[in-house]
Parts: C-alpha cells; sequence; structure tokens
C-alpha cells in the first residue's frame, strides 16, 4: 500500500544517533525529511542512547582538559586499526570532527565538566550533559521542531532500486495488517550493525554466540545492512569482528546498557571455567584494554570467565551494579561461582608465588608490580592475593557492535560492488563504520563516525533536486 504523505525529500531509517544528525542536516535547509524508526516511542535511540561521551579534535576549555589535534586523532586511529582503513575517510572524519562540539551545541547538546574514574578520557573525548538518552531526546525534540515527520514502530523490511540504479522506495511494516511503501527523493540508512542478531553471529560463532550478552539496542538485528547487501551493495569489514567487554553474567540479555560492564579485571586475575588463568589482565591501562576482554571470554569454554581479587583492590575500580560474591577463603570462593575449589586454590597459590614483590602499587599509571617467570604474564597491578575477604565476578562476553558494513564514498554515497556510488543513497553511522574501523576502537568513536557521516549525508541528500 502506498503512503499516505506527500513526494518527500528524504527518508532516512533509524532514529540513533547517525539518523537523527542526517534529519536535522537535512531539515536545518528545509527540506521534507521523515524518520522511520523500527522501536516504539520509549525505546527509541538505538545504541545511541547508551552512549556518554564523544571523540573529537579539541583545544582546553572548561569542558576539555588539553589539545587533541589531527595529527594525533589520526595516528591513535591508524595505531588501533593498524592502518587498516580508509584512509581518506579516516583523514574526513577527523577533520570533521573539529565543528563536531559547535554543531552540537547548536542542536541543543550542552556539555559535562571533566569526570574522573577508570576511563578519563577527557582530553580526548567531550561528554554531554545527561548521557545518551539526553541527547538523543534533544535531537528528537529539535526534530520535532524542525518538521521532520516521525515513525516508530517502523520496521524497515525492503529497498528497491529502480532500473536506472538509484533509489526508488522502501517498504515498512509497522505491525498492523499492511505494509506501507514510501518513496522519495534520496534515502539514508543509519539502522546500525547486526549485533542484536544471534542467528547471525552463530554463522561466525556456533553455538558460543548463544552464551553472548547484548549490551545495547535489542532492535539492530542487520535486517537493513542485509536487504543492501542482498541488492549487491559493496560490503566492508570483517564479520566476525565485533567491539566486546567483559560484562557481569547476571545482566539482562539486551539492553544492559554501560552499567553492566565489569572494570576489576586489571587489579584481578581472570580464570576460565577449569580455573586457569589465560591472558594478562594488567598488559596495558584499562581504557586500551578494556575492549578486548569480551573476545577473549567469547573464546573460552562455555563462554564464561571470572575475576578474582581480594579486599586490597576492592576500591580501585568503578563500583557495579550488582554486588560481588564474597567468601572468606579462595575454597569458599570458587564453592559460590561454581569452580572446583583445588584448581582455583591452585592457580591463586602458583600466581602468588611468582609476584615480583618489589613494585609500588599505584592503579592510575602502568606501575612496576609484575609476575616473574609465570605464564600468562600479569606485567602490571600484580599483588598477592591473601587478603580475606576475596571477591569474584562471573563475566561473560558483552557485545557492543559489530564492524561489518556498506561501502561508501567521502559524500556517504553507497557503492555499489562495482565501486560505482548509487547516487541518492547515503549511509551513516554503524552501518557504515567498517569503512574506518576495521579492528580495535578509540572510546567515543562511534558517535564521531555517526555525527560527521550523518551530516554529510543530510547535507548532500538535501542538496538534491527532485
Ligand atoms: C552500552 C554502550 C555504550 C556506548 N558508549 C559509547 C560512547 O560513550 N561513545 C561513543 O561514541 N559510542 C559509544 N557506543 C557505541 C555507539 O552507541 C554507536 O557507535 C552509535 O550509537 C551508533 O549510532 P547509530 O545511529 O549508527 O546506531 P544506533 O544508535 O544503534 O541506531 C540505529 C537505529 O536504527 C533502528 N533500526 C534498526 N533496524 C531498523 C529497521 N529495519 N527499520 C527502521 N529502523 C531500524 C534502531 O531501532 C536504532 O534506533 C556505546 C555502545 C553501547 C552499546
Amino acid at each position: 500500500m502506498a503512503s499516505s504523505f506527500p513526494r518527500l525529500d528524504l527518508i532516512v531509517v533509524g532514529g540513533g544517533n547517525a539518523g537523527l544528525c542526517a534529519a536535522m542536516s537535512a531539515a536545518d535547509t528545509g527540506k521534507s525529511v521523515l524518520l522511520l524508526e523500527r522501536a516504539p516511542e520509549e525505546w527509541r535511540g538505538g545504541n545511541s542512547k547508551y552512549t556518554r561521551d564523544i571523540r573529537c579534535c579539541q583545544e582546553p576549555d572548561e569542558f576539555a582538559t588539553g589539545r587533541y589535534g589531527e595529527e594525533e586523532f589520526l595516528d591513535d586511529l591508524l595505531r588501533v586499526t593498524h592502518k587498516e582503513t580508509n584512509l581518506e575517510l579516516a583523514n574526513l572524519t577527523v577533520h570533521e570532527s573539529n565543528t563536531i562540539p559547535s554543531w552540537m551545541e547548536k542542536h541543543g547538546v550542552t556539555w559535562q565538566k571533566p569526570l574522573k574514574g577508570t576511563l578519563g578520557l577527557s582530553r580526548t573525548n567531550r561528554f554531554f550533559m545527561g548521557g545518551g538518552k539526553a541527547l538523543v531526546n534533544t535531537y528528537y525534540q529539535h526534530c520535532k521542531k524542525s518538521g521532520v515527520n516521525i515513525l516508530y514502530n517502523a520496521r524497515v523490511e525492503d529497498i528497491a532500486i529502480g532500473d536506472d540504479g538509484s533509489f526508488k522506495n522502501i517498504v515498512v511494516n509497522n505491525g498492523a495488517s499492511s505494509r506501507l511503501e514510501y518513496s522519495s527523493n534520496s534515502l539514508i540508512v543509519a539502522a546500525g550493525g547486526f549485533e542484536a542478531n544471534i542467528e547471525w553471529h552463530k554463522k561466525y560463532w556456533n553455538g558460543a554466540a548463544d552464551n553472548f550478552i547484548i549490551r545495547g539496542s535489542k532492535f539492530n538485528d542487520g535486517l537493513v545492512l542485509k536487504t543492501l547487501v542482498n541488492l549487491g551493495v559493496r560490503a566492508v569489514g570483517n564479520p566476525k569482528q565485533f567491539h566486546a567487554i567483559g560484562v557481569d553474567a547476571r545482566s539482562p540479555k539486551f539492553e544492559g546498557g554501560i552499567i553492566t560492564r565489569i572494570d576489576s579485571i586489571p587489579f584481578s586475575i581472570v580464570v576460565n571455567k577449569f580455573g586457569k588463568r589465560f591472558y594478562d589482565e594488567g598488559e596495558d591501562l584499562w581504557p586500551k584494554r578494556y575492549a578486548i576482554w569480551g573476545k577473549l571470554i567469547a573464546e573460552q569454554p562455555n563462554q564464561i570467565a571470572y575475576s578474582v581479587f581480594d579486599s586490597k583492590t576492592l576500591e580501585n575500580f568503578l563500583p557495579t551494579m550488582y554486588a560481588p560474591n564474597k567468601a572468606d577463603s579462595i575454597s569458599g570462593l570458587a564453592g559460590l561461582i561454581g569452580l572446583e575449589s583445588s584448581s582455583l586454590e591452585e592457580t591463586v597459590k602458583n600466581y602468588n608465588n611468582h609476584i615480583d614483590g618489589v613494585g609500588r602499587f599505584n592503579p592510575s599509571v602502568l606501575d612496576d608490580c609484575k609476575t616473574i617467570g609465570l605464564d600468562p604474564p600479569k606485567s602490571h597491578w600484580a599483588l598477592k592475593i591473601d587478603s580475606p575477604p576475596f571477591y569474584a565476578y562471573t563475566l561473560r562476553p558483552g557485545i557492543t557492535f559489530t564492524y561489518l558494513g556498506v561501502a561508501v564514498d567521502s559524500s556517504a554515497r553507497i557503492l555499489m560492488s562495482d565501486g560505482k556510488p548509487i547516487n541518492n543513497m547515503y549511509a551513516a553511522g554503524e552501518i557504515m563504520a567498517g569503512n574506518i574501523l576495521t579492528q580495535g576502537y578509540l572510546a567515543g568513536f562511534g558517535l564521531t563516525i555517526g555525527t560527521v557521516f550523518g551530516r554529510i549525508a543530510g547535507e548532500r541528500a538535501a542538496s538534491k533536486q527532485s
């Protein structure tokens, strides 16, 4: 059934940060925009509603503790991606990030003064007041004021390209009996990755995927991404790569957000279900390492692990939503978390026997408390686990987002498999982040990509004549 809207200038699919930035940019120029958000209103905002900060080039001010320039930003990106990035798009993103703070302010965002904590990022990142929920609410209000039409419960299920190779229409399921067709001069897709689609993860992780916990939106099932790939669009990014951290095993399956993250790892030992350590918990500063632990746990038997520590280090990381397990002895702790006590006791004893013992513990820097002759080593913050009470968190892989996406050019136009751009179809945000982020992660960079490419897509689509 055809929709009742008059001919629209632009349709945006997905109401997270990238889609909202695109819709606002186009509406700012007076164009008619329809935003289709699959979630009901109370769940709108995708993964973006869980964010706290955005990475951008900036000079020191009351919200940034120092200078972060283009050269350093690009260096950081090249390091985490091992230089596997589309350099043109990476440069563009870094350069465009200079104007992000003022653009966000113009669209209603206010900032929070620098915070202290385990993820101290206030030189490279800006924290918005109220976190991601406030960010998306502010943008939705701005969209409403600018006349953007917003439909909730609007699941885009199909996209059609005409004989001339340009966007023709989309098919939307709104839960009612009829499926609606919408057409417009241009289309922007900003519907996230496939992180919430356990069956899709199973293609690469088999049954292990059943033990994944999805930190963000349950609505990001990758249907739009799959539809585009089936249309012959060029895919980018390794489908097995994701950003994943260690979360509390008691977290909800979906939508746990930021508060389920466990930060005890660098101040603990982490063992698998056999009570054995498997990776250097103190390899580097936590902001540089937290995002590898989801994959490490996903690779362990039954995708489960346990962070074990004692009373000396309890105060050194952010408090958690759920209290840790607590016991007066290691064997008592093993009983609480379901590990064989002799294995855990042996691992703790062996670890304690290999502590160097001459270093000075300092949780804020790469200190010289390390193990000697232990495999795997613990390179920093290695203190004996000998002061009761003893504590443990049970951990699962917490999937943040996936890296598979669609290829775009510097105008955010989607590329077909032969490399030719589709004239009036654009992508922004997580659905195209794999052009730039192929592996690794820089905190706050997801929103940077979405804001930069959302703005570009909105402006370019708005400049198209009907
Ligand atoms: C817990 C957590 C914390 C994070 N913290 C940060 C942070 O502090 N800083 C940072 O930069 N990044 C952070 N990230 C990553 C960040 O959330 C993403 O990079 C960014 O929000 C992606 O924005 P997006 O608009 O592309 O996708 P999303 O915000 O996920 O939006 C996608 C939207 O598309 C909609 N959608 C999906 N399928 C369809 C369909 N078929 N039809 C219509 N609509 C559809 C969804 O409902 C959703 O609203 C965090 C992620 C999580 C999970």
